[in-house]
């Protein structure tokens, strides 16, 4: 990675002169992960608080002029919920306008992965170049117990079927996103007794199609998993250094809140 790319979740070493804001026009999700709750915004990329308003395009627009006023170091521009931005043809109008205004502004997406394959060209189109995909499995057997359901083309699927479909989607879709030129991340929920001894396949099966770099987070328990607890920091490391022989890993990720903006540190 260029050592100069100005994007501090990818690059660790801009964290202290690079910023980035989430904008949350995306309120709509097609699957549903057992650690949600829906409540607030989607928890494959923010910490739980208080839902923050879904805006308009156009008010996110005028919101991030604002904030770049405030903040000029911004340098990434995120979509990132508070559903899956794919899922909502709103993520498209947005970036469509923040190239036009701010044409210098890295765009950056936070998503479940299903609907990535279908959009990859739209999404090359609008000027997208770094990409985060939550994957917390590529086996079904595991994935089963993670998804509730998974809606796709007017049906939905649960159980195996679901949980089949989303992973083969999520990768046929990091596979397309990585040879249009994204650079892509992947986020993995660390669900304790579900997928923590699985961590390794995952990164086993997304370097081998180019992933960068991988973001192990630990489960944040709500929804159906509000009982189970979260990894301790041992169990975290463990899972960490046994991928980044892999795969590069994210250390320093905040999990930030849905109405995040500036600088990391
Ligand atoms: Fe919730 Fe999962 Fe949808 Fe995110 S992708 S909004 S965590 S159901
Ligand atoms: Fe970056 Fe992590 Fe914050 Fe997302 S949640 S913007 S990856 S630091």
């Amino acid at each position: 990675m260029n050592r100069d790319f100005g994007h501090p979740c990818f690059n660790p070493g801009t964290v202290k002169t690079h910023g980035r804001v989430h904008l949350p026009v995306a309120p709509r999700c097609n699957i549903k992960c057992k650690y949600c709750d829906r409540k607030t915004h989607c928890a494959n990329e923010n910490r739980p608080g208080l839902a923050a308003k879904v805006m308009s395009p156009d008010e996110a627009l005028a919101y991030l002029s604002d904030v770049l006023k405030r903040e000029p170091r911004i340098s990434v521009t995120g979509i990132a919920g508070p559903g899956d931005p794919l899922y909502n043809y709103e993520t498209f109008e947005m970036l469509r306008l923040i190239k036009k205004e701010f044409p210098d502004m890295i765009l950056c997406l936070s998503t479940n992965g299903l609907l990535l394959y279908d959009t990859i060209y739209n999404l090359v189109d609008c000027g997208v170049s770094t990409l985060t995909v939550t994957i917390n499995a590529v086996d079904p057997y595991i994935g089963e117990k993670i998804y509730e359901y998974v809606a796709y083309e007017g049906k939905t699927y649960r159980g195996y079927q679901a949980a089949q479909l989303l992973i083969e989607k999520q990768l046929e879709g990091i596979k397309a996103a990585v040879d249009n030129g994204l650079l892509v991340k992947i986020n993995t929920v660390a669900i304790p007794g579900v997928n923590t001894d699985h961590v390794h396949d995952i990164a086993k099966t997304v370097k081998k199609l180019g992933v960068v770099l991988m973001n192990i987070m630990p489960l944040i328990p709500q929804g159906d998993f509000s009982n189970i607890l979260p990894p301790d920091c041992q169990q975290l490391d463990k899972m960490r250094k046994e991928s980044s022989s892999i795969i590069q890993q994210m250390y320093h990720c905040r999990q930030c809140r849905a109405d995040a903006s500036g600088l990391l540190e």
